[in-house]
C-alpha cells in the first residue's frame, strides 16, 4: 500500500465531521458498549428494546463538543482519539427521555393554546 499525504486536505466543518464520524465501525462499537454496560435499558424509565429498537446512546458531554475540544479535524483522528471513546460519556436512553435531554435539539414548544390567564377577579 502507498502511503498517500494528508498535507492537503479540506477542513471541514465540525458538523460534517460529526457526520461522518458517526458512520464509522468505531462509533458502533461505542454505543454497543454503552448499551451492554447499561444492559440494553434506558436508564431513565428503564425502558428496553421490543420488537421496536427504542434505545439510543445519549453523550453525557455533547459529541460535536469532544470534537472540538480534541482539535478533532478528521475521521482518522476521531477514530485513534481515546477521549472520544469513552464508554462513561454514554447513557443509555430510550428514544422519549433523549429527546428530553439539553442537548437533543429542541422543537419550538407551542404554548399560544395554553390557558394561563384563568383570573381569579371573581373571589369572595
Ligand atoms: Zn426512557
Amino acid at each position: 500500500m502507498m502511503a498517500t499525504p494528508i498535507a492537503n486536505q479540506p477542513r471541514i466543518s465540525i458538523t460534517g465531521l460529526v457526520k461522518l464520524i458517526r458512520k464509522t465501525e468505531q462509533y458502533e462499537q461505542w454505543k454497543r458498549a454503552v448499551f451492554i454496560r447499561d444492559r440494553f435499558q434506558c436508564q431513565e424509565c428503564g425502558k428496553r428494546n421490543g420488537r421496536k429498537r427504542v434505545i439510543e446512546a445519549h453523550h453525557l458531554i455533547e459529541f460535536s463538543q469532544l470534537v472540538k475540544d480534541n482539535g478533532i479535524q478528521s475521521v482518522e483522528q476521531a477514530v485513534s482519539c481515546p477521549e472520544l471513546w469513552e464508554v462513561s460519556n454514554g447513557q443509555t436512553l430510550c428514544g422519549d427521555c433523549h429527546r428530553q435531554t439539553d442537548s437533543y435539539p429542541k422543537n419550538f414548544i407551542d404554548t399560544k393554546n395554553s390557558h394561563a390567564s384563568k383570573k381569579d377577579s371573581f373571589s369572595k
